[in-house]
């Protein structure tokens, strides 16, 4: 079994994120018009290929399917690139790579392959290591992370993840120096950092740290997308603390220090963003959606 480096694990083998090492699954492809609105224009969409399985796998995953169960098709190196000719082709704007990190060097070797000449954006749990980050230079435009957690306590109870937020920052450093600067073209993002938060019940402390660590790293000018529509899914039933909806109050307190931080691009909810409607449907039948 060869040793992975695609991700802060470094395992020996694939027993945590479940993925195959000779090929890469995929969940779904499809016209996403749900991402935050400076990658995915109305008329246009962001070309979105969900992969399968999952470096993190937290326990309140809303897309489990496949994070966790590895639900999906299998497909080749050539297959992606040419996925990559479709969804350029159909017009969208922007190669959008949801939860990657696992697939690094298969992907890399598909761009190798095939490189659009639309933007790729790496759309990541933030589950990273700053050495893969400098591998992505030349091909990825824009950089979406997830910012997950703070405290090693979080990361390790709900994605057994304890070096989370180190390599996390470092990413989002690391990430800086090939995006120095946003570029937008007629109000849409083509090179640049987003860092979208999603707020969890209990862990409105935890939010405002990242959002602190990141201005003292890289400084407030990448965009910010704080979401509210945390919904109790999957595992977080056994999380009795997580089980239940945000407060209004618990994001009002995140949103309003992270704009005092200085964060003056990007975007917040309206509180009845909290619903199971933006999820995409993943079955075999609706694999391809463009
Ligand atoms: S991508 Fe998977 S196999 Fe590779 S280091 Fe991470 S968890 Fe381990």
């Amino acid at each position: 079994m060869p040793n992975c480096t695609n991700c802060p694990r470094n395992c020996k083998n694939n027993s945590y994120c479940g993925k195959d090492f000779e090929k890469i699954r995929v969940a779904k492809v499809m016209r996403h018009i749900y991402e935050e609105p400076i990658i995915c224009p109305k008329n246009q969409g962001s070309g979105a290929i969900f992969f399968s399985n999952c470096s993190l796998k937290c326990v309140f995953c809303q897309n489990y399917q496949l994070s966790h169960f590895g639900v999906g098709r299998d497909i080749s190196v050539n297959e992606l690139a040419e996925i990559f000719k479709l969804l350029e082709i159909s017009g969208v704007a922007n190669i959008n790579l949801v939860t990657p990190t696992h697939y690094l060097d298969k992907i890399l070797q598909a761009l190798n392959l095939y490189k659009p000449k639309i933007p790729i954006v790496w759309n990541t749990s933030g589950y990273e290591s700053p050495e893969n980050i400098k591998k992505l230079k030349g091909f990825v435009d824009v950089f979406l992370f997830d910012g997950k957690y703070f405290s090693k306590d979080l990361a390790g109870r709900y994605s057994k993840a304890t070096n989370y937020f180190e390599n996390f920052l470092a990413s989002i450093i690391e990430a800086k120096r090939i995006v120095p600067e946003n570029v937008i073209i007629d109000g849409v993002l083509k090179k640049g950092i987003i860092v979208r938060h999603l707020v969890l019940p209990g862990c409105y402390m935890d939010s405002i740290e990242i959002f602190k660590h990141i201005k003292k790293a890289v400084g407030c000018d990448v965009f910010v997308s704080i979401m509210s529509q945390y919904v109790p899914m999957f595992k977080a039933k056994d999380y009795p603390e997580i089980n239940r909806r945000l407060s209004p109050l618990e994001y009002k307190k995140v949103t309003r220090e992270v704009i005092r931080l200085g964060f003056d691009k990007g975007y917040i909810q309206d509180f009845d963003s909290q619903s199971e409607s933006y999820t995409p449907v993943f079955s075999d039948k609706k694999f391809f959606e463009i």
